[in-house]
């Protein structure tokens, strides 16, 4: 069930009240309207009539797509000990509630960023699984390893038989797009299958590039 709550905000440019409606909790199923609001990065959006300052609210949501059995914790944060310390919390209030039993089979993920829960929503939209596209997004960047510290990538789109991810590098304030064939991903795929990475998880995981290069050094799940 989705659930919202409002709350009076205080405009930090201009000082204007404004009662916002912020969304806790969205389940697909029967939200769909919600998920697109939320695909187009509308919902929990600040904005202000007075002086049309927009930001995000740093409201914790859930997102859980029953059919795909993914279940997406997002946390707005920007702090990296605030991050491990919110990624330690959801761990030990989910291992204590006992709601992990509930919940066999899906993929449980922790983000902190807006971009990369959008991200991870379209890639399970998408039938693929993120641990893969992590591991091709580090082959990617890894094409170009002096600018790899600069550069953010994301998964743009899959059409055609063609995956397509974009690059934003931060020093050059550049977007470039790198295209890879869905048979690499099937392959990427099927090794990691191998080497032993489940395509659910046990626990609350944070799939994201220090993951893809902790499976490289041999390191599983
Ligand atoms: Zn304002």
């Amino acid at each position: 069930m989705s659930l919202n709550s409002k709350q009076n905000v205080r405009c930090p440019k201009c000082g204007q009240m404004t009662e916002v409606t912020v969304w806790n909790s969205i389940t697909v199923g029967d939200s769909a309207d919600l998920k697109q609001d939320l695909l187009r990065g509308k919902l929990n959006m600040f904005h202000c009539p007075a002086c049309q300052h927009t930001a995000l609210m740093p409201s914790p949501m859930l997102y859980h797509d029953e059919e795909k059995r993914l279940m997406i914790s997002f946390s707005p944060c920007n702090d990296a000990l605030l991050k491990n310390q919110l990624y330690d919390n959801i761990r030990k209030t989910s291992k204590e509630s006992g709601e992990l039993s509930n919940l066999e089979g899906y993929n449980l993920r922790f983000v902190t960023d807006y971009n990369e829960l959008l991200e991870k929503i379209l890639i399970f939209d998408n039938n693929m699984n993120d641990k893969t596209i992590e591991m091709i997004k580090l082959m990617i960047l890894s094409q170009d390893i002096e600018k790899s510290v600069d550069r953010v990538c994301r998964f743009g789109k899959c059409e055609n038989g063609t995956l397509e991810f974009m690059i934003y590098d931060m020093k050059e304030n550049q977007t470039y797009t790198s295209q890879v064939p869905a048979e690499t991903y099937n392959t990427v795929h099927q090794s990691l299958k191998e080497s032993g990475v489940k395509p659910y998880s046990f626990d609350w995981e944070m799939v994201d590039g220090a993951y893809a290069t902790r499976l490289l050094n041999g390191f599983n799940n």
